[in-house]
């Protein structure tokens, strides 16, 4: 089969969201393409990230139907006209969307791109167009819409990897993985002794324990509600974990530092953890938020709170390092894992959200 070949119909499966909260219901449909920069990728699993879950349960029906998923990973089977850097056959893992030409993105810096917001939750090229229209479902859901059995993406989402390693395992990098261990090494640049607190032992927050272990932070405090989280959030480098339904949190964080902590990762997104967050910060101290907002502000006493976006990640750089750190045994990603059938994403997003299950994963098709 070429490589290059022009724009044209597939066949696919998707999980499409017609339904506030789900269920998400798999269907056939038509995806058009790939365009000239783009690359048609078969999706072999798909993480499933806290945002997916938001968006299922706030989507409004307004504009239609969606696929959501933005955590795939897969094998490159076509590649269009003007993608130099990419072959069929390529094993790669999928990550957010950025314009590429704004000058966030011209100077490296894709997670601030002026058109993050369009590009990632816009559910359309950023032309306007969209590759399921004949299907009457929107898509490129950060770029990728990764709840189907194919997608397409470009050179700017698209981090290749190696093919000794299983892409099942790969696939949480592109979001969740990345933003957690990206706020510890890229956003705080937390370093070796430098006390820290992560609020929420999910995804994002075991991410950056391990990150933390890393950098040589200490102490490393996990505070979650679920028992299961906090076990593994010690097997994973917490020094200390707090189990907040009948722990005091600022208490204990007190005892432990003598005082309070450099950095707190605020995960959780619950209004009393973050006032919490401030009241355990050190002078001078960053509290890191996941809300969506971006840049700094400032809180009393020097403090400030930070917006997060995907850890300050540039994809193609931090992936890989990331790898080479679960190749390791320093960032052992599938210690997180849960593996679902595609067919089961309706339960794998139930037990994510009961907690059961840290991090979802999708197994789409065979490698
Ligand atoms: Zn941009
Ligand atoms: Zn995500």
């Amino acid at each position: 089969m070429s490589d290059r070949v022009d724009a044209q119909v597939h066949k696919i499966r998707a999980a499409v969201l017609r339904t506030k909260g789900g269920p998400l219901r798999i269907e056939p449909l038509e995806l058009e393409g790939p365009r000239d920069d783009e690359v048609l990728v078969r999706l072999v699993a798909t993480g499933i990230c806290h945002t997916d879950i938001d968006m299922c349960d706030h989507w409004d029906g307004a504009d239609g139907p969606v696929v959501l998923g933005h955590e795939g990973a897969g094998v490159v089977e076509q590649v269009g006209k003007s993608v130099k850097s990419f072959k069929c056959g390529d094993h790669v893992v999928l990550s957010y969307q950025s314009c590429g030409r704004c000058r966030h993105c011209r100077s490296g810096h894709p997670p601030h791109c002026e058109h993050f917001y369009e590009a990632n939750f816009g559910f359309r090229r950023l032309d306007g167009s969209n590759a399921l229209h004949r299907s009457g479902v929107r898509g490129h859901f950060f770029g990728q819409s990764s709840f189907a059995t194919h997608t397409l993406a470009t050179a700017r989402n698209l981090v290749k990897v190696s093919k000794n390693l299983r892409l099942e395992v790969l696939a949480p990098l592109g979001c969740g993985l990345q933003t957690g261990a990206g706020t510890v090494m890229n956003s705080l640049e937390a370093s070796s002794g430098a006390g820290i607190a992560i609020f929420g032992t999910g995804a994002v927050g075991l991410a950056a324990v391990m990150a933390a272990r890393i950098v040589g932070a200490d102490p490393i405090i996990g505070v979650d509600i679920i028992p299961g989280r906090l076990e593994l959030a010690l097997e994973l480098g917490a020094t200390h974990v707090i189990d907040n339904r009948h722990d005091p949190v600022a208490s204990r964080i007190a005892a432990i530092t003598g005082g309070g902590v450099a950095y707190v990762l605020e995960t959780t997104g619950n209004p009393k953890m973050r006032q919490l967050a401030t009241e355990v910060l050190n002078p001078g101290g960053t509290v890191a938020i996941f809300t969506g907002a971006t840049g700094t502000r400032s809180l009393p006493g020097g403090r400030k709170s930070l917006g997060i976006i995907e850890g300050d990640a540039v994809p193609q750089r931090f992936i890989p390092e990331l790898i080479a750190l679960y190749r390791a045994g320093r960032f052992p990603l599938d210690r997180l894992v849960n593996f679902y059938a595609f067919d089961e994403i309706n339960r794998a997003i139930a037990d994510a959200k009961r907690g059961e299950t840290v991090k979802p994963v999708l197994r789409i098709s065979e490698p």
